[in-house]
């Protein structure tokens, strides 16, 4: 059966969304941590969730296997996302084929980042440059799948000006890309002016912001730099006050993702999408579940 498009829930929703990213593990041990995690969170009943494509090759098969698990033990639907990194359009063709076989209907499609060593990105040979190109790929051969683009409110480093970022976004809108899920941000008003900046330039798509609760100041400080994302400065004390990584850290972080939910949705954003780093007790957060249950 045929998975239902992320779309079509944006569009039915008559209440905010829920959404949590889980990225392939490395070992047994991190597999087990994802079994739990799954678990306990499929009580949570989330909109859908998505499995993140790695840089390098290794965990690329891995995205599928954790796909599948998540779709065994009953979340529905779950997005894989895609990258452009190292692949060439027939094996990009040939992924497609497969995972329309097995029944995906949605995909996150992305650019990704310049492998690693390389400090800009470089497509692999017949390979394609943009996010674009592969929503135009995806949209042609499979109009019944639904593509999920990334946003970025405080604009992606690579971008020569925040509008300019907006206008290729509008491109991949255009190539049939049909919501956007944003680059995590730890102050909302890059958000409000990110979709203000959309809004002006006609995107009328669906902006899902992304949010990370954080575990450890040294991950959120590496994360930061990585997507040149602003650290607030009364996080990272907060943080360093509860040590900087351990359970009380955690808690600094979920409050803080608590507050920005309540703000995001009290002014309107449509729901929410959590990194959740394969971790359950962010997206257990009595606060956050009371936000979903009573909007
Ligand atoms: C929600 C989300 C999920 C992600 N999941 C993954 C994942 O699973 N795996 C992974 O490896 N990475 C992931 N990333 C990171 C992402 O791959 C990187 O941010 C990457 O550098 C850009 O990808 P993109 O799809 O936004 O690229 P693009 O939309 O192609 O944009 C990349 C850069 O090129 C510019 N640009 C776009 N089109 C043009 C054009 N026609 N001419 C000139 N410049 C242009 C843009 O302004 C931007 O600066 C994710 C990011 C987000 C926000």
């Amino acid at each position: 059966m045929p998975d239902t498009t992320i779309r079509e829930i944006i569009d039915r929703r008559t209440r905010p969304l829920l959404s949590f990213e889980f990225f392939p593990p490395k070992d047994d041990a991190a597999w087990a941590t994802l079994r739990e995690t799954g678990e306990a969170l499929r009580a949570v009943r989330p909109d859908f969730v998505t499995c993140t494509y790695g840089a390098g090759g290794s965990t690329r098969q891995r995205t599928m296997e954790v796909c599948g698990f998540l779709r065994e033990i009953g979340f529905a639907p779950v997005m894989p996302h895609l990258t452009c990194v190292g692949h060439s359009r027939m094996e990009l063709a040939h992924l497609l084929r497969e995972w329309h076989e097995q029944g995906y209907r949605n995909i996150m499609a992305l650019r990704g980042d310049p492998p690693r060593g390389f400090s800009q990105f470089r497509p692999a040979p017949d390979g394609l440059s943009h996010a674009s190109e592969l929503v135009e790929m995806i949209r042609i051969e499979y109009p019944d799948i639904c593509c999920g683009v990334a946003g970025y409110p405080e604009a992606h480093p690579e971008s020569v000006t925040p509008e300019a970022d907006v206008r290729h976004l509008k491109a991949k809108l255009q190539a049939g890309g049909a919501f956007v899920t944003t680059q995590l941000f730890f102050d909302n008003e890059y958000y409000f002016e990110f979709v203000a900046r959309c809004r002006a330039e006609g995107i009328e798509h669906p902006i899902i912001p992304g949010l990370l609760p954080v575990i450890s100041l040294k991950q959120v400080q590496r994360m930061c730099a990585m997507c040149k994302t602003a650290l607030p400065d009364a996080l990272a004390r907060e943080l360093e006050k509860a040590g900087g990584d351990g359970d009380d850290a955690e808690q600094v972080g979920i409050r803080w993702a608590e507050r920005q939910i309540e703000d995001l949705l009290d002014r309107g954003a449509p729901g929410i999408h959590l990194y959740i780093l394969n971790r359950a007790k962010a997206a257990l957060s009595s606060e956050l579940i009371r936000f979903f249950a009573n909007r």
